[in-house]
């Protein structure tokens, strides 16, 4: 069996509802992957450079067997499939998919941290994480 890892979805231009639709059926769409919980989706407001619209969030825990470098890619590849452009770090994006955590792992090299380290300081990242273990718990 693969290991669990916890995905945050965020979108804050264009149909951002449409956005996490796409990515959560891409994400049921990876190969060696289970979506095995999902969090409500919650609009936050935006961090980084002002004047941005808010965030539609949400966490979904997988099971997978996919590497972490794997799954990056994998997740590259839906934010790019969903029409991303990168311009300025932390402004506005159609779709950001981050690997807030992968199992017990710890890793850093200059493609991957985990856990993410916005985890320490976003609130919303962890009432997500918090609920998603209690899904699996439950
Ligand atoms: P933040 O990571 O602070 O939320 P961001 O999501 O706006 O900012 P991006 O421009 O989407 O940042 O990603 C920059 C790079 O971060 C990616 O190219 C990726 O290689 C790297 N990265 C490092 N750790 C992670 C992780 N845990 N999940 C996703 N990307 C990561
Ligand atoms: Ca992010
Ligand atoms: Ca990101």
């Amino acid at each position: 069996m693969g290991e669990v890892a916890y995905i945050a979805l965020g979108s804050n231009l264009g149909d951002r509802e449409a956005t996490l639709a796409g990515a959560r059926a891409a994400l049921r769409a990876l190969p060696q992957t289970r979506v095995i919980a999902e969090t409500a989706v919650e609009e936050t407001a935006p961090f980084g450079p002002p004047g941005q619209p808010p965030y539609l969030n949400q966490m979904i825990a997988l099971e997978t067997s996919l590497s972490p470098h794997a799954l990056l890619d994998a997740l590259q590849r839906i934010e790019h499939d969903a029409g991303r452009v990168r311009r300025e770090r932390w402004g506005p994006r159609t779709l950001d998919l981050d690997i807030v955590r992968y199992g017990d792992r710890t890793l850093a090299d200059e493609r991957l941290t985990v856990p993410h380290p916005g985890l320490a300081t976003r609130e919303f990242w962890q009432r997500e994480a918090a609920a998603l273990g209690r899904a699996l718990d439950g």
